[in-house]
């Protein structure tokens, strides 16, 4: 095999099919290659490549922080089927990777596979800071008091009728394919993540109010954020979540094609992933996150009132844009001018974490 990619997740598949595309005898080894993924994968219209396997397009999108925002782009949710397809000529092998070398990997049941790059894309390990949501899926016309048609709410910090502590946590809410929408209760970083029992009361809370029954079911999202650029891998085992939003699916569909050649002309995949320029925008990211762990809970919907004032190609360049640095340092820069000094020292000191629980969730 020229390439063994470890773990069948949105990356790996991404980086396989990218691979088998570029002429690369491809491997991909994953413990459940045929279970169906349950998460609700979603993105920026305008940060998908091209043909990016999209199940539904909200035309526009909307935030509401202390004020509501409207955002004039695209919020698109992927099409789980198409995104796991891979091209024939992909061996797929059912096992899990205990041990991985540069050039083979051990499986659990001693089979040794050998390749002349091994990736790993086995998704985020560790602790630390983490996005935590409960989400559920309920018929278009019941989410009308959350969600207009045609429209992603991406947040909306207004508090849920029983919060059962000061925590903060958004609701968010996609359409899905169906005349469904799903709609989920969001601790967008907190250390340890926040206990899914809190927010599923919330969640709950929030349906009661408008009449709604709990459907059955539900979407359980804990993703760490506190990720490092990583060597030899691709996709969240990278590093590549973005710590202050925990998205990295449009990131890797993007850049799956250019690792892929990478490989294909003897390029370190980390030579692709993490160019200088990525890892300094990472670093930014990375003091976005403490910001966050450190503000007080009354101060993250002014924060996030300021974020969404910025013009749009600012929000984006904080958003998007792993590899520019000019526009990440811009957007910052312009969000440190607009705070008012509380906040202002907040965002250049973001200090130690607000102190939270440990509970279990
Ligand atoms: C419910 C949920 C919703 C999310 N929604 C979004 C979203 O809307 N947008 C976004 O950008 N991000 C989202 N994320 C965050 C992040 O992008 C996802 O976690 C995404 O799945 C990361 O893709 P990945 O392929 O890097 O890793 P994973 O999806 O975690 O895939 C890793 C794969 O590796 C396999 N594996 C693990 N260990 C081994 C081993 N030892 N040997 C072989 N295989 C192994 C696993 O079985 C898995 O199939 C979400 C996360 C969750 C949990």
């Amino acid at each position: 095999m020229d390439v063994v990619v470890v773990g069948g997740g949105p990356a790996g598949r991404a980086l396989a099919s990218s691979c088998s595309a570029v002429g690369l005898a491809t491997l991909l080894v994953d413990p459940h290659p045929e279970r169906p993924w349950r998460a609700t994968y979603a993105a920026w219209a305008d940060e998908l490549p091209a043909g990016a396997p999209v199940a539904v397009v909200a035309a526009k999108a909307r935030a509401v922080a202390v004020g509501a925002h409207r955002i004039g782009r695209a919020y698109a949710v992927l099409d789980n089927e198409r995104l796991r397809r891979l091209p024939e000529d992909v061996v797929v092998v059912r096992g899990s990777v205990v041990d991985r070398g540069r050039n083979h990997v051990r499986l659990a049941d001693g089979r040794v596979l050998a390749a002349g790059v091994v990736v790993n894309a086995a998704g985020s390990t560790g602790g630390g800071a983490a996005q935590h949501a409960v989400g559920v899926v309920v018929p278009k016309a019941s989410a009308t008091p959350f969600v207009g048609d045609d429209e992603a709410l991406v947040m909306d910090w207004r508090k849920p009728p029983d919060a059962g502590s000061p925590d903060p946590t958004f609701l968010y809410s996609v359409p899905l394919p169906g005349d469904r929408v799903l709609l989920e209760e969001t601790s967008l970083a907190r250390r340890p993540g926040a206990p899914l029992a809190e927010l599923r009361l919330r969640l709950h809370a929030r349906l009661a109010a408008h009449g709604i029954a709990v459907p059955e079911g539900e979407e359980r999202v804990r993703i760490p954020l506190a990720g490092r650029p990583v060597a030899g891998a691709f996709g969240a085992a990278a590093g590549m979540v973005h710590p202050a939003t925990g998205y990295s699916v449009a990131d890797a569909l993007r850049l799956a094609p250019e690792v892929a050649r990478g490989i294909a002309a003897g390029t370190p995949v980390e030579r692709v992933v993490w160019p200088p320029a990525a890892r300094a925008v990472h670093a930014l990211r990375r003091h976005g996150l403490r910001v966050l762990l450190g503000l007080h809970p009354e101060q993250v919907p002014n924060f996030f009132d300021l974020f969404f004032q910025l013009p749009e190609n600012q929000q984006r360049n904080y958003l998007g844009g792993r590899s520019d640095l000019v526009g990440a340092v811009r957007a910052m820069a312009a969000l440190f001018g607009a705070a008012p000094p509380a906040l202002r020292a907040r965002l250049a000191f973001p200090g130690p974490a607000v102190k939270r629980t440990r509970t279990s969730g």
